[in-house]
Parts: structure tokens; C-alpha cells; sequence
């Protein structure tokens, strides 16, 4: 059995900056990070718009307080603002951090780091390398880990959380090179797995965002808390899904319907394009839905709107969003310069996740803790966005939190020892259901039973829902899940099966997707990203809560937990 003090599973930013922080605590600790992918490859490095920080580099009159009220309101007052405002004032520090560390990021004239304008922000506060923020932190992180020792297995897959007598003792893990299984014991376990967006058809999310650690944690017995928070990107490019940054609309781009009009004037008079991701989303849909939309011909009553860059100019377009052009034009052969894009929402984020307090250890339920077992990223659920994320308040979180999560992990250890585990017992269980896996003589080959899936989530519990779509949604999704034990594998060797990993893969997602909409269908309002047309309005009374799901194979059992109230009272969300 291999051992560590410490296990990490997830190398992007949470992961990382956790990684970094044990090892600067104390050097001597042995701390392990494992991910399926390489770490660069994580889609932390897609990144792109940046991450905020109230450096006041271009607006001196902002304040940390201001930043912790933008993300409040953001979240439709779901988020805890304890832990708000611990990222807000946090945020400052760890930019600098970043860039003693060797981050470049993009310059004033004067040589100070440059800040922009994004969405829901009301100062210009996200720090941002062109758009490529993500690669460049990333990058920097990865480098650091290996300077300091910690040891990465890069290419495994993690299977299975060990938890036992409420404490994380260990991962069962395998190389996806030669599917060897192993078991990996530790006195913490930390999971920064990252989001789901592979749950739906149409995504920003890299094919590697399949839930794995929200559904490891839930078969394990743990909550997941919010889960029916999804975040729709406003701005996909049609038809592929991929992300052109809020940072494009942050540089002054317009959205134009097919009568030309930028109708996020009747929408969000004050914020324009810039207002929160939940409301463009919804506006580009209702515009959409209205047969305001634009078809490939430039005829009415198509799929999708404009995002119009023209007025920008050549050299503003090329030196702020250039990645954002050759997206564009490497996917759609369109010149941004000087002809508009095909954009429609596309999901983008989870909202919700593994609960955390503010020291990244996982909740049992509202109050207790999991001995051993820590999360940050975008698994987890601090509760900084509640019901809706910022943009750039992502980055900034796995940063903040990453690093305190590693702080509280070197002081978990201390002292403790190894914990015991029946090795033998777990390989045989993992054995078997490879093995499983690979005799089973099916007809369903595993593309087909996820394009179903996704298209399942996207129609029943997308950017507007109800009763009706979502009961029906749960009804399609059990016929779905009995057609896993169906499924076929064509590839039965043992090198590089990545037919292996899709299949677990599609396990945690369909298992995630019930938990999303089994949450959605009980909370009776609409409040940020979350909107049912049965329930039009927030609902302070009822649903100022947090939902904490508990899986179970015979179903999901829900319970709620109190927001954290210590700045703003909640209010009406107008922009
Ligand atoms: C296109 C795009 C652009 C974005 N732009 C911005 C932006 O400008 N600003 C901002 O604030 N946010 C942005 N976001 C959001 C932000 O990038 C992410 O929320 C954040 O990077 C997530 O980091 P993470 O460390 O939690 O997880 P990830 O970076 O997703 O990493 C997850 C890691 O877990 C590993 N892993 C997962 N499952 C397993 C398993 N079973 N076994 C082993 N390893 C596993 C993966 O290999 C990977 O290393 C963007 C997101 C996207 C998709």
C-alpha cells in the first residue's frame, strides 16, 4: 500500500495552491497529489478572463467591502458572508503572492498589475494575463510544486474515497497507463476534483469536468450541499459551446439581437452587457425564445445572438481578448474584427459542491465535520457564490481557499498517525467492478448512453424549469441509469483504457445529475441561476437556506442548512 502524510486529488488551482501551502508550512511533510490528467492539462489552465482583487490599481476608491457586497448580491444573498468576507479581504495578498511566485501578469503603463471591468463588479478589480489568466497561474503553480517536492501522480484515476468510521483514510486509485490499482492511505485526504459541466450536452467545461469528487463524497455518506445551482455562461459560441470570455464584454463588448438592438437595456438597464451571468443568460434565452434570435444566414429566429466586437477596433481586440479572436476563427473561420459572434448561454460552472467550512474541512451535515477529509475549488462549497458566481471570484477562490485549506492541513496532521486500512478488501472491490465492467456483454456503447444523459439534463433542468420538466427530467434519467448495466466496452485490454475511465466517469455523472435535479425540483423558488416559471419570485421565508443532499441507492434524502448573515441583509437584486 502506498503512503503519504498528506493525499491531494485534483491538480488545478485549488489542488495546487494547497500542495504549496502544506509544503511552505512545514517542508518535511510527504504530500502527494494525484490527477487523471496531467496537472497543466487541468481546466483550471482554461481560464480565461482573470481574478479579482481590490488591488485599487485603476480604481482607487475601491474596497474590500465593496467586493464582499458585489459577490453578496451576485449570489442572490445565498452566499455565506463569513466566508465572503474572507475572500474579499484575502484577495489582495494572494495576487501578490501569485506574482512574487513568477505569475506575469498584464501591465499597466506605470508596470503595476492592470484590472478590468467584469461582470457584477462594480469597480474594475480582475487582475488578468491578456486572456489567458488560468494558464499562466496554473503553470507558475505546477513548477512550484515540483520545486518543492510534492510527489504527482499524474494519469491516475481516483475510484474511491476511503472513508470509514466518519474519517477519510485513503483513495483506491489506478494508473490509467496500465489500469494497476492501488491503494493510497493518508492522515488527510483532500479533494479539489473540480466541476460537472460534462452533464451537459453543451458546455465551456474540458471533457474531465465529470463530478468525480462530488460523487465519490456522496456515496460515501457526505452531503452535497446547493447542488441546484448550475452556472450558464451567457456567452458559448454557437454551435461548439466553448467559452469567449466575460473579459470581451469587460473590454466593451455589445450583445445585439436579430433586430439590432442590444436589448440588455430592458433587461439590466444599469449594467448593460455586464450585468451578472444569471440574468444575461436568461435575457439572451427570453430573446431567443421571443424569435430575436439570429440563424447562420443572418435571418430572424434563430439559436443564437451576436456578441458585436467590431467597434473595439483591431488593436484593443488583438491585445486584450486575443485568445477569445482566435477561438472564433479557428472554430468558426469568423474574423472578430470585423464581423460579430454567434453566442448562446452554455453551462459553465457549479455552483454548489462538497460543504466546507472556512478551513476547507468537509461537513458531515449542518454541524459536525468528517475527520481527515478537506475540499476546495470548484468541488467544493465554502458557500462564497450562493446562488450565483462572479466572474473572476473562481480563480480568486481556489487561490484563497486552496491556500487556507493547506494551511489547516499541515496543523491537522500533526501528530497523527497512519490510519488503518484492510487493504486487500478494497483492491478485491475494485477488481470486481473493473472486471464487471469488462465481461459485461451490453448494447449500449458509452457515447451513446451519455449524449442521452446530457440531452436528458440540458432539456429538463437548463437556464428556466419547472415541476412538470423536472419530474419528467428524474422519470428519464432512472430509464437512463438502468441502461448503464447495459453498456459495452470495446477496449479490453489494459493499456491506456480510456474506455475504463469514461465508464466510471458516466457512473458519477448520472449519479451527480440526479442529485442536481432532485435539489432543484425541491427548492420551490427562483433565486439566482436557479429560476423556475412555477415559482417566479425569491422566496426569503421558505428557501433563505442551504440544501445539503444526502445519496443513498434508494434515493435522495434533503435537508437544509442556514445561511451565514454577518454583513448585508437581503434585499431585492436589481441592476
Ligand atoms: C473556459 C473556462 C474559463 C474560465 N475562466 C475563468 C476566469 O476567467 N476567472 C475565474 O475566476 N474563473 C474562471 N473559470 C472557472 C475556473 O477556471 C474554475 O472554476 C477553476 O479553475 C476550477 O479549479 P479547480 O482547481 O477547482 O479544478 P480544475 O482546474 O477543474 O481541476 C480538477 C482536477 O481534478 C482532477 N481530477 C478530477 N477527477 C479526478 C479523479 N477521479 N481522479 C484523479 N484526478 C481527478 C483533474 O485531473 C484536475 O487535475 C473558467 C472556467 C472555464 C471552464
Amino acid at each position: 500500500m502506498r503512503e503519504h502524510d498528506v493525499v491531494i486529488v485534483g491538480g488545478g488551482l485549488a489542488g495546487c495552491r494547497a500542495a504549496l501551502e502544506i509544503k511552505r508550512t512545514d517542508p518535511t511533510l510527504d504530500v502527494a497529489l494525484i490527477a487523471k490528467t496531467h496537472p497543466i492539462r487541468s481546466h483550471s489552465v482554461a481560464a480565461q478572463g482573470g481574478m479579482a482583487a481590490t488591488l485599487k490599481n485603476v480604481d482607487a476608491d475601491d474596497t474590500w467591502e465593496a467586493h464582499a457586497f458585489d459577490t453578496v448580491k451576485g449570489s442572490d444573498y445565498l452566499a455565506d458572508q463569513d466566508a465572503v468576507e474572507i475572500l474579499t479581504r484575502e484577495a489582495p495578498d494572494v495576487v501578490i503572492d501569485l506574482e512574487h511566485m513568477g505569475v506575469l501578469f498584464s501591465r499597466l503603463p506605470d508596470g503595476r498589475i492592470a484590472q478590468r471591468a467584469f461582470g457584477g463588479h462594480s469597480h474594475r478589480r480582475t487582475c488578468y494575463a491578456a486572456d489567458k489568466t488560468g494558464h499562466a497561474i496554473l503553470h507558475e503553480l505546477v513548477n512550484n510544486l515540483r520545486r518543492n517536492g510534492v510527489r504527482i501522480y499524474e494519469e491516475w484515476y481516483v475510484m474511491q474515497l476511503i472513508l470509514e468510521d466518519a474519517q477519510a483514510k485513503g483513495v483506491v486509485m489506478f494508473n490509467i497507463l496500465d489500469t494497476n490499482l492501488e491503494v493510497l492511505r493518508a492522515k488527510a485526504v483532500m479533494f479539489a476534483t473540480g466541476g460537472y459541466g460534462r452533464a451537459f450536452n453543451t458546455t465551456s467545461n474540458d471533457y474531465a469536468s465529470t463530478g468525480d469528487g462530488l460523487a465519490m463524497s456522496a456515496v460515501a455518506g457526505v452531503p452535497l450541499e446547493d447542488m441546484e445551482f448550475v452556472q450558464f455562461h451567457p456567452t458559448g459560441l454557437y454551435p461548439v459551446g466553448v467559452l469567449i470570455s466575460e473579459a470581451v464584454r469587460g473590454e466593451g463588448a455589445y450583445l445585439i439581437n436579430s433586430e439590432g438592438d442590444r436589448f440588455m437595456a430592458t433587461y439590466a438597464p444599469s449594467k448593460m452587457e455586464l450585468a451578472p451571468r444569471d440574468i444575461t443568460s436568461r435575457a439572451i434565452t427570453r430573446e431567443i425564445r421571443a424569435g430575436r434570435g439570429i440563424h447562420l444566414d443572418g435571418s430572424a429566429g434563430g439559436p443564437f445572438v451576436y456578441l458585436d466586437l467590431r467597434h473595439m477596433g483591431q488593436e484593443k481586440i488583438m491585445s486584450r481578448v486575443p485568445f477569445c479572436w482566435e477561438e472564433a476563427h479557428r472554430l468558426l473561420g469568423i474574423d472578430a474584427v470585423h464581423q460579430p459572434m454567434p453566442v448562446r448561454p452554455t453551462i459553465h460552472y457549479s455552483m454548489g459542491g462538497i460543504p466546507v467550512n472556512t478551513d476547507g474541512r468537509v461537513r458531515s451535515g449542518a454541524d459536525g465535520l468528517v475527520e481527515g477529509f478537506f475540499a476546495a475549488g470548484e468541488a467544493s462549497c465554502v458557500s462564497v457564490h450562493g446562488a450565483n458566481r462572479l466572474g473572476s471570484n473562481s480563480l480568486l477562490e481556489c487561490v484563497v481557499y486552496g491556500k487556507r485549506t493547506g494551511a489547516a492541513i499541515a496543523q491537522y496532521i500533526q501528530n497523527r498517525k497512519l490510519p488503518d486500512i484492510n487493504e486487500q478488501s478494497y483492491l478485491n472491490a475494485a477488481y470486481s467492478q473493473i472486471t464487471a465492467l469488462f465481461n459485461q456483454s451490453g448494447t449500449i456503447r458509452i457515447g451513446q448512453l451519455r449524449q442521452a444523459f446530457q440531452d436528458c439534463m440540458t432539456d429538463y433542468c437548463g437556464v428556466f424549469r419547472s415541476d412538470e420538466l423536472m419530474r419528467e427530467g428524474l422519470n428519464q434519467l432512472q430509464q437512463l441509469q438502468q441502461q448503464y448495466q447495459q453498456i459495452y466496452l470495446d477496449d479490453k485490454g489494459n493499456c491506456w483504457n480510456t474506455e475504463i475511465t469514461e465508464a466510471l466517469e458516466l457512473r458519477n455523472l448520472m449519479l451527480v445529475g440526479e442529485i442536481i435535479l432532485t435539489s432543484a425540483l425541491n427548492r420551490q423558488e427562483s433565486r439566482g441561476a436557479h429560476c423556475r416559471e412555477d415559482y417566479p419570485e425569491r422566496d426569503d421565508t421558505n428557501f433563505l437556506k442551504h440544501t445539503l443532499a444526502y445519496y443513498s441507492p434508494a434515493g435522495i434524502d434533503l435537508q437544509y442548512k442556514p445561511v451565514s448573515i454577518t454583513l448585508f441583509e437581503p434585499k431585492e437584486r436589481k441592476y
